[in-house]
């Protein structure tokens, strides 16, 4: 279990970050803000994939007047993402956005800063101070060479000392860089100083695969510390993927709760007696097709895969021909190696209707003697792992003396 680090709680329209809530999905459009049509399909495709914030840029007077339109009609709550014009903060205010991101790096003018505080606070809503590595104020770049985890808490606090000037304190921080180990620091040095909510991402994290690793070894670097409020993965690709990649992490941490399939496989050996991976991907496509919010095994041979997959509700591993199906561990039934994945995908839904002790009530009596029995041929077959393993720590003892 996770110790969270205690912080402010605000909130998001409907969503409460910081104070202990759930640590939430955030995603951002890719849409122009004036196409209200197609920046709302998106919206609710981020939902659907378990954002549950999203934001849009407001960077011209269209994208303004879409806002008006668009937030009336979102499922989650939208954020308006400001640069240089604090003009459409005030505008996208108008619009009824339920938050303001600001970035320090390029509004700078104290006066305006305040002004939108003000009117925010009228309204009731929150501002995000994001400051990102990448578009830091020019003086703290003069200052300390490049954006260092020190040069970007110094802009964040600036920021804040503006808000707060004129009693504004509904704040949640992001200090982003794209360089991971700088990001972490970053955020470590922000928590030490600050109990403002915070907002983590790795910016500009790039294409997947990489940009998910480094969002993933940044935000959950972090998280696993008990860092972080709100979490977002900047992802060159559908902005989609950044919403599931979200809910999945958090999901990974015991963070939310399970609302999808978690399915773990073996990475398969020489000992698998099917293609792992083909199986492993039809079971994916089926389970989640299915609905099935189950953790899941696919386990390439019956002498280690229930043994090591004890842990997950449902699983199979192959036999010789066979499909041994598992609950618990526990072989529940014993099926031809073509019908595995069905077999599977029918055995999850029933576990999801009646409970795991249900099904394993009703489990195929002889199963366990089969898959035994199987068990043994192939040890027979293949070589016992686990009693070499055995001789060989006995022949070492020897050899030592
Ligand atoms: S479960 Fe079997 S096939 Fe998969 S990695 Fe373990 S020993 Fe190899």
């Amino acid at each position: 279990m996770i110790e969270r680090r205690p912080t402010k709680q605000i909130h998001v329209g409907d969503v409460a970050v910081g104070g202990g809530a759930p640590v939430s999905v955030q995603s951002m459009t890719t849409t122009k803000t004036a196409d209200v049509d197609g920046t709302l399909a998106q919206v609710y495709a981020l939902k659907g994939a378990g954002a549950d914030i999203v934001r849009i840029t407001c960077n011209d007077a269209d994208a303004a007047a879409g806002l008006a339109e668009i937030v009336p009609r979102s499922p989650v709550p939208i954020i308006a993402d400001i640069h240089f014009n604090h003009r459409m903060a005030l505008a996208a205010l108008e619009a009824g956005v339920q938050g303001l991101r600001l970035n320090p790096g390029n509004i700078r003018d104290e006066k305006k800063i305040k002004e939108v505080a003000i009117a925010t606070k009228e309204r009731g809503i929150p501002i995000r101070i994001g400051v990102n590595g990448g578009s830091l104020d020019k003086d703290l770049l003069a200052k300390y060479g490049t954006a260092t985890p020190e040069a970007m808490v110094e802009s964040a606090l600036m920021e804040i000392r503006y808000l707060e000037d004129v009693d504004f304190t509904d704040i949640k921080i992001s200090v982003k860089n794209s360089h991971v180990p700088t990001m972490v620091d970053a955020y470590r040095l922000l928590s030490d100083t600050v109990d403002y909510p915070l907002h983590l991402g790795v910016t500009e994290a790039g294409p997947i695969p990489g940009g998910i690793i480094k969002g993933v070894a940044g935000i959950g670097t972090l998280l696993l510390e008990g860092i972080g409020d709100t979490i977002r993965f900047s992802l060159t690709a559908d902005p989609v993927e950044e919403a599931k990649t979200g809910r999945a992490l958090l999901e990974y941490l015991d963070l939310r709760e399970r609302t999808g399939l978690d399915l773990i496989a073996c990475p398969s050996c020489g000992r698998a007696e099917v293609d792992v991976i083909e199986v492993a991907n039809e079971a994916q496509q089926k389970l989640e097709e299915a609905g099935l919010a189950i953790q899941v095994a696919v386990m390439g041979c019956v002498v280690n895969g229930p043994g090591e997959a004890r842990e997950a509700e449902l699983g199979i591993a192959a036999g010789r021909g066979k499909g041994h199906l598992f609950i618990k561990g526990q072989v529940v039934r014993v099926v031809p190696e073509a019908e595995m994945v069905d077999a599977l995908v029918d055995e999850g839904k029933k576990l999801v209707e009646e409970g795991i002790e249900a099904r394993l009530a009703v489990a195929d009596a002889n199963a366990e003697q089969i898959a035994a029995a199987e068990r043994e041929q192939l040890l027979t077959i293949q070589g016992d792992a686990n009693r070499a393993r055995e001789r060989r720590a006995r022949v070492a003892e020897i050899a030592e003396g």
